[in-house]
């Protein structure tokens, strides 16, 4: 089963792709994710990651396909949840080309909506877990002991993406971008949309009734 994760940039995608996935058994596989690890080196390859995602800007579409077939290609065929990709059309048509490849094809793309307003709130109080990428806010969801983990422990830190300046690049590149997306899945029948706000538990319980409901996870 195949399945992407769509909405803005603070939506809660990555979260969801998290639970849902390990819910229902299917590999996660977030391209915002694969790009943080390989921006940590000290290589040209880092560096030249780091020159788009610090400025908020979208990895260029070949370097970011090629990461997504390569993960693809090492896949266990379990399925996978797809985060943070495809991020416009020449992606979506990529992944629904490789797919067709391999004989398969997309399941479903769930479609986390969000007000702006909610968005550029959650960005700004972000912090995450540098081990297991646990998000949690300033304000509405603090974690038990200040700077450290509730899961694992680890020390929290801030995006380097998430300042003011360039939340609003990120939101601005996703309504250009990203968001005509909508309309492509929907045109395929493919699209799921679900209310993205209220706690994290809610909008997991919204999105695996629709998926039973669509009849891609057993009830
Ligand atoms: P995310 O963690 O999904 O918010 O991604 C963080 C950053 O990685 C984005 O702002 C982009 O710079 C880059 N990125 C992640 N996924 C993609 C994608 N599918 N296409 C292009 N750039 C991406």
């Amino acid at each position: 089963m195949y399945i992407v994760f769509l909405g803005a940039p603070g939506a809660g995608k990555g979260t969801q792709a998290v639970n849902v996935g390990q819910a229902i058994k299917l590999e996660h596989l977030a391209t915002g994710d694969l790009f943080r690890q390989v921006q940590a080196q000290n290589t040209d390859t880092a560096r030249l990651l780091r020159s788009y995602v610090e400025k908020g800007q979208l990895v260029p579409d070949d370097i970011t396909i090629q990461t997504v077939l390569e993960q693809l290609a090492a896949s266990t065929g379990k399925g996978i949840i797809f985060d943070g990709f495809p991020r416009n059309l020449k992606q979506a048509e990529a992944l629904d080309r490789a797919l067709a490849e391999r004989g398969e094809s997309l399941d479903k793309a769930v479609y986390i909506k969000v007000s702006e307003k909610e968005l550029l709130s959650r960005l700004s109080g972000r912090w995450i877990c540098q081990k297991c990428q646990t998000s949690y806010h300033t304000v509405t969801a603090p974690p038990k002991i200040q700077g450290k983990c509730d899961r694992c422990g680890s020390k929290l830190y801030q995006r380097a993406d998430d300042t003011v300046e360039t939340i609003n690049k990120r939101l601005n590149i996703y309504f250009a971008e990203t968001a005509p997306l909508i309309d492509y899945y929907k045109r395929s029948g493919k699209l799921i949309e679900i209310d993205g706000e209220g706690s994290v538990d809610d909008v997991e319980r919204r999105i695996m009734d629709s998926l039973k409901v669509a009849g891609v996870v057993s009830r």
